[in-house]
C-alpha cells in the first residue's frame, strides 16, 4: 500500500511536467524531421523513419515504423510522389492522425524531359527543398499543422517560424552569392539522380543526371552513353557524388568523360547531427561549399 502511494504520488508530481506532453509527431524522412524540430521546438518529439544518409524512394517500411505512426498525433510527408509509403503506413498502422503534406503550395516541377530516361519523361520532380522560398512554404505548413494539433502553442511555434523564415532568406541570399561567383558556362553540373532540379530553376544552374526524378530505377547504358555525351559537347566540368547514392557509377562516367569528380552533394537526406549536414540549412551550405570549390575559380 504504502509503495502504491509513493507511486501514485511520484505519478502526480512528475507526470504533468514531463508529459508538458511533447506532441508526438511523424516525419517521413530526415530533412523534413528537421524542419518539423526547427518549427516544433520543445513542444515536439519528432520519429523520423528515413534516417541520415538514407534513401527514401521506395522505402520498405519496417514493423517499428507502424508503431511510431500508430503513437503520432500529425504525420508529416513531402509528397510529390517522394513518400508515397507513408500512406501505406498510415493505413496498416490504424492511424487517425491527419496526414500533413508539406509542399503543398508549392508548383511543382516536371523532370525536364530529355535530360531523363525516357521512361521517367514528365515525371514530377519531388525535390522542392532545395529551394529557400519553397522551404519557406514547407515551414509554414508545418506552423499550420502544428497550431492546429496544439493551439496552446500558437505563439511559440509562429515565433519559430518567424526566426527560421529570416535565417531561410540569409540562406537564400547566401546561395545566390555563392553561384553569382561561378562564371555562367560554368554552371552546369552532373549527378547522379535528378534531385537538384528547383534548386537549378531557383538559382540557374542546369543540373543533369543518368538517374531520374527517382533513384527507383536504374539508368539505362543508353542514359548513361546520353551524359556522357552532354559532359563532352558542353564540357560540364565536374560530375557530383550523392551522399545517399553509389559512388561507382559516377566515377566511371567521370572516368569516361574526361570530368572530374567535383566533391559529393547532399541530395535527399542529412549526415547524422554531428556531421556537414545536420540540418537542412547546414545542408544546402555545404552543398554550395562544394559547388563553388569544383566550379568557381579559386584564387
Ligand atoms: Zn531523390
Amino acid at each position: 500500500m504504502v509503495r502504491f502511494w509513493i507511486a501514485f504520488v511520484l505519478t502526480l508530481g512528475l507526470s504533468p511536467a514531463m508529459a508538458q506532453e511533447k506532441l508526438p509527431v511523424v516525419a517521413s524522412f530526415s530533412i523534413l524531421g528537421d524542419l518539423v524540430q526547427q518549427i516544433g521546438g520543445d513542444r515536439v518529439a519528432v520519429t523520423t523513419i528515413v534516417g541520415p544518409n538514407a534513401d527514401a524512394h521506395g522505402y520498405q517500411p519496417k514493423p517499428g515504423d507502424a508503431k511510431a505512426v500508430a503513437a503520432a498525433r500529425i504525420l508529416f510527408a513531402n509528397g510529390l510522389g517522394f513518400d508515397n509509403w507513408m500512406q501505406r503506413l498510415q493505413k496498416s498502422s490504424g492511424s487517425k492522425a491527419p496526414m500533413i503534406v508539406v509542399s503543398t503550395g508549392i508548383v511543382p516541377l516536371k523532370s525536364q524531359g530529355k535530360a531523363h530516361s525516357g521512361h521517367d519523361h514528365g515525371a514530377i520532380d519531388p525535390h522542392a527543398w532545395h529551394d529557400a522560398a519553397s522551404l519557406q512554404r514547407y515551414a509554414a505548413n508545418i506552423r499550420d499543422a502544428l497550431v492546429t494539433a496544439d493551439p496552446a502553442g500558437r505563439a511559440y511555434f509562429d515565433a519559430r517560424l518567424a526566426n527560421y523564415d529570416t535565417a531561410l532568406k540569409a540562406l537564400d541570399a547566401e546561395i545566390k552569392a555563392a553561384i553569382a561567383a561561378i562564371p555562367a558556362d560554368r554552371r552546369k553540373i552532373v549527378t547522379a539522380h535528378d534531385a537538384f532540379g528547383y534548386f537549378g530553376r531557383a538559382y540557374g544552374i542546369v543540373f543533369l543526371a543518368p538517374q531520374g526524378v527517382s533513384t527507383e530505377t536504374q539508368p539505362s547504358a543508353q542514359d548513361i552513353a546520353r551524359i556522357i555525351r552532354f559532359i563532352r559537347e558542353t564540357k560540364a566540368p565536374a560530375v557530383f557524388i550523392e551522399t545517399i547514392a553509389d559512388p561507382r557509377q559516377m566515377e566511371r562516367i567521370a572516368q569516361e568523360s574526361g570530368a572530374r569528380i567535383g566533391g559529393k552533394l547532399y541530395s535527399d537526406a542529412l549526415s547524422p547531427p554531428n556531421g556537414p549536414a545536420g540540418t537542412t540549412i547546414e545542408m544546402i551550405r555545404t552543398n554550395i561549399r562544394e559547388l563553388n570549390k569544383a566550379l568557381a575559380p579559386q584564387s
